[in-house]
């Protein structure tokens, strides 16, 4: 069948900021709302579906470091933002009728599954959504590397990068109105020309354990699902 998925088990990381929508901070619940209709489209497809949620819609470790905290304290700060992401999301999924666990690396009960790998499987297995909050649950990493991390973890067929633009451009497409889409690139060719579609130690990552990565536009309604059938406007990054 031309339209099925792809792809078995997928991984998609969504950023804090594509969270915000269009506001300044913090959560937007129409983004939340129809990003996670989109997961749950894909989780009907059949596709045993996790994701990694970012922080930076809420604090990053980075900026509390710039003024002044320790930035191992900053970073369990934005961490801890991640959950709230993750809480988020997991609220609008079951909206849905999605059944959805948020499984933290830092243990919290309260909120929370503990992160436990073979907990995880089992319940990607039962065809529930999984969401993994706070990173990796150590400092000095970002969500990017933690969802590079799970993925192979979970031993996911692909990585998905949700961004604001529909791949990776040669230039800021915003600013630059000829700036040239990428349909394909490998890993080295992104770790040497610097590309940003995630930072480096995630690349490396995704590249030792050849899971290939699609950059897309979260904000472009049913787009998830189109980058797994095969269609649609992305950015493949591969060996
Ligand atoms: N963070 C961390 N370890 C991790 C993942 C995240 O310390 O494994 C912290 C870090 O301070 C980061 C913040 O959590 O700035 C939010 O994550 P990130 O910046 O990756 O979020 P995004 O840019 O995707 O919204």
């Amino acid at each position: 069948m031309a339209d099925s998925p792809k792809y078995k088990r997928v991984m998609l990381k969504v950023s804090g900021e594509a969270l915000m929508g269009s506001r300044e901070y913090g959560l937007d619940p129409e983004t939340v709302q129809q990003i996670a209709g989109d997961v749950r489209d894909v989780s009907r497809m059949g596709v045993e579906v996790c994701l990694v949620v970012g922080g930076g819609n809420i604090f990053r470790g980075l900026a509390g470091a710039a003024a002044g905290m320790e930035r191992s304290t900053a970073d369990y700060m934005g961490m801890l933002a991640t959950v709230i992401n993750a809480l988020a999301l997991q609220n609008a999924l079951e909206k849905l009728d999605v059944d959805t666990r948020v499984l933290s690396a830092i243990p919290m009960a309260t909120v929370a599954e503990p992160y436990i790998r073979r907990r995880a499987v089992r319940h990607m297995e039962k065809g529930r959504v999984v969401i993994f909050g706070a990173g990796t649950g150590n400092p000095f990493f970002t969500t990017d590397t933690a969802a590079a991390l799970r993925a192979s973890e979970m031993n996911c067929d692909i990585l998905l990068k949700g961004t604001k633009v529909d791949g990776v451009y040669d230039a800021d497409p915003v600013s630059v109105p000829d700036a040239k889409r990428y349909d394909c690139l490998t890993y080295m060719q992104v770790l040497t020309q610097d590309l940003g579609v995630m930072d480096h130690s995630a690349i490396s990552l995704a590249r030792e354990n050849s899971i290939p990565i699609a950059v897309f536009s979260i904000y472009q309604q049913g787009a998830f699902a189109d980058v797994l059938r095969g269609n649609g406007r992305y950015t493949i990054v591969q060996h």
